[in-house]
């Protein structure tokens, strides 16, 4: 495996690890002054900005742009909304071309309000992507689809399964799609060693995120840990990735409103280096 305690630049920042409370300005300096290789910026924090403003501050701090989070979701009530959401999923893609974004993450959506058709959200999902990775790939991006734990399957992703989303990519077959494996969202799947390798060997892994499933955990949306602080057998799981192939930035996303959102970003910074290298 690849030693990541010698190698710091292996390890980029999602910057919803530091729950938005400083500037992006201020978060890629921190990001590179703490020695890491990449940062995945929000839509949000680059709002009402010059975005290739933005991206050259990134490059010119030495970071480059993993992925740019996220998509607004697909799955809608009607054609108009459908085209709407597609519409403001294009504008997101010209931000992350400006930004030199590597991939461009999706986050699909679920149940549209008032819908109980999983299998019609599903469907929009997969023909909303395939339009997405057409756009995209003139723009020289990649896009990254991450399924979501199935707690979220109501609402933020009706892709839940590690298979499901290589069946996407397989059915689309556009060499610009691909997946973004987050253990926080995979580690509990039985078949999560044997879809990594299909992941691999199908060439479609774009992107790897980390943090840890606490136990017990008071929110499955805010509440993730620092590497090491819960059950995700983390090692393992870097092993499966790597042994199929992946040799990309390890980002770190932690969604943790009572805890490290409330912590100096430096701090932070400097646990999660520590965690990179030992635990991760
Ligand atoms: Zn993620």
């Amino acid at each position: 495996m690849r030693d990541l305690a010698a190698q710091p630049k292996l390890c980029a920042v999602n910057t919803a690890t530091f729950g938005f409370q400083a500037p992006l300005s201020e978060v890629i300096e921190e990001i590179a002054r703490a020695g890491f290789g990449g940062v995945g910026p929000w839509r949000r924090e680059i709002e009402g900005q010059d975005v290739k403003t933005i991206g050259r501050q990134i490059r010119d701090a030495g970071l480059s742009v993993t992925g740019f989070c996220r998509s607004p979701y697909l799955p809608a009530n009607s054609r108009a909304a459908f085209v709407t959401a597609i519409e403001s999923n294009y504008r997101a893609l010209d931000e992350a071309a400006a930004l030199h974004a590597d991939s461009y993450v999706i986050v699909s959506g679920s149940l549209p309000e008032g819908s109980k058709d999983l299998s019609a959200a599903r469907a929009q999902v997969a023909e909303g992507v395939a339009l997405l990775c057409a756009y995209a790939a003139e723009r020289d991006i990649k896009i990254a689809l991450e399924p979501l734990h199935p707690v979220y399957a109501v609402d933020r992703s009706c892709i839940n399964l590690l298979s499901q989303a290589l069946d996407i990519c397989a059915e689309i077959n556009a060499p610009n799609l691909g997946v973004c494996i987050d253990v926080y969202h995979t580690w509990w799947d039985p078949n999560l060693a044997r879809d990594i390798a299909r992941a691999g060997r199908e060439k479609r892994i774009i992107s790897y995120h980390v943090s840890d499933w606490l136990s017990p955990t008071i929110d499955v949306l805010n509440d993730r840990g620092m590497m090491g602080d819960g059950v995700i057998d983390l090692k393992s799981f870097r092993h499966l990735m790597e042994n199929a192939g992946y040799d990309g930035l390890v980002e770190v996303e932690l969604f943790s409103a009572e805890n490290w959102w409330k912590k100096p970003i430096a701090e932070t910074l400097g646990v999660l280096k520590e965690r990179f290298a030992t635990v991760v």
